[in-house]
């Protein structure tokens, strides 16, 4: 059996090393654009690569329905194994879960390392910029010469920063073969927003609840650590939000609404504030908030008294512009439609052809879970060749 894989990502890279260990007698060819293979694993986590999460649910994924199932089959304990069955141990900070060196440069060499070890075949520098489906072929074009293989994987990826690998470019080549691709748009990042009062704050962080609105509809309410920036607003949960709105193709009216102490209800807030207050009313702001937040909360508040500061406090109210581009995105909203593909990630198009790993419509939040579709995604593939 000869395999030709596209993207040396971690679903082509998991891929490839499922293959030759299970079918050593089997040539795999893993063809690579850019000058070192799954470049994007450098970076994710942090640096610390951020692998699984150990609360695998539907509703972090934007194709609930097509993922619960997968996720019942393909639960934590199951893939936790599949990874020691490779030789990767891994350790957890909650639900996040981390190989044990916690460095994603480390991972991304112990993968490179143990295809090397059992047979795969590299090609860096090798751009595949066409592929032909001859009888029960595939011919795959790249740049310098033509390979001809039984089974050919696409595993390129979605668009984000292009200096990741992520271009993007595959789409192109797909939509020439007649795929339908649900419009790609940058997922998981920061918000611009219209409020120009945020300016003074850049660099402020403070955890918060935030919940999303699109009109009067409700669509995100998750607690995290807020950032702000110079034009708008950062963290996980700002990525995790993010998502959630541009899941939907033209989200209109979108509104954060902040509340800077989701621990307290209300009226335990105003308690406190109030007796604070009666401390020391000059300065007990001080223990609640850091200076451009306590002005940016004064500035919104109806009165001083703590009735008013507390409404602000649980209320900040931004309207949101746009995300940020591409450059910034951790994982493409869109791709190839899952109608292309069956339960096997095989084309419903193209004999021999499969489709892994974020370049179809499979997007998830932040916490792990976009490396988990990249396993699981390999895994299915796997299964069926
Ligand atoms: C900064 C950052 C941090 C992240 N952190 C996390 C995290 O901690 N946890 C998590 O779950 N997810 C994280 N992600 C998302 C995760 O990295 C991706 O979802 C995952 O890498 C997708 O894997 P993939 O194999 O499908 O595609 P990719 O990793 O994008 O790999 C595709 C590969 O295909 C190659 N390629 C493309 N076109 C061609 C071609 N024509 N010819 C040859 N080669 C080609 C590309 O160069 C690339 O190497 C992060 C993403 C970013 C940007």
């Amino acid at each position: 059996m000869k395999i030709g894989i596209v993207g040396s990502g971690p679903s082509g890279l998991y891929l490839s090393i499922f293959l030759k260990i299970k079918h050593p007698e089997s040539e795999v060819i893993v063809f690579e654009k850019e000058s070192k293979l799954s470049k994007k694993l450098y970076a994710t986590g942090n640096g610390h690569c951020n692998l699984l999460n150990k609360n695998l649910s539907k509703d972090k994924y934007n194709q609930p329905v097509f993922m619960a199932p997968v996720l019942e089959k393909y639960n934590y304990a199951f893939l936790e194994g599949v990874l020691k069955s490779l030789g990767i141990e891994v350790t957890s900070n909650g639900d996040y879960v981390y190989p044990l060196s916690e460095s994603a440069p480390s991972y991304a060499l112990y993968l490179k390392k143990l295809a090397e070890k059992v047979g795969v075949s590299f090609l860096i520098e090798t751009r595949v910029i066409d592929y032909v489906v001859k009888g029960s072929n595939i011919e795959v074009k790249t740049e310098k010469k033509n390979y001809v293989f039984d089974n050919f994987v696409i595993a390129t990826g979605g668009r984000s920063d292009p200096k990741l690998g992520s271009d993007g470019s595959f789409y192109g080549v797909l939509k020439k073969h007649g795929y339908s691709l649900v419009e790609p748009r940058p997922g998981l990042t920061p918000l611009t927003l219209n409020d120009k009062d945020i300016k003074p704050l850049a660099g402020v962080r403070h955890k918060a609840n935030v919940k999303a609105f699109l009109g009067k509809e409700k669509i995100f309410d998750e607690n995290g650590e807020i950032l702000y920036k110079n034009d708008g607003i950062s963290g996980i949960v700002i990525f995790n939000a993010e998502s959630a709105i541009y899941r939907h193709k033209f989200p209109k009216d979108i509104e954060l609404v902040v509340d800077l102490f989701p621990d307290w209800d209300f009226e335990e807030l105003v308690k406190r504030l109030a007796h604070d207050e009666g401390l020391n009313s000059k300065f007990y702001l001080d223990s609640y908030l850091v200076e451009p937040l306590q002005k940016h909360v004064l500035a919104r508040s109806k009165g001083k008294d703590a009735l008013c500061v507390a409404t602000a406090m649980k209320n900040l109210r931004y309207s949101v512009k746009c995300h940020y581009n591409f450059d910034y995105s951790q994982v493409t909203i869109g791709g190839v439609s899952l109608e292309e593909v069956d339960e096997n990630l095989l084309s419903k198009r193209e004999k021999g052809v499969y489709l892994i790993g974020e370049l179809l419509d499979v997007d998830g939040n932040c916490g792990g879970y976009n490396l988990t579709w990249s396993l699981i995604s390999a895994i299915i593939a796997f299964k069926a060749l």
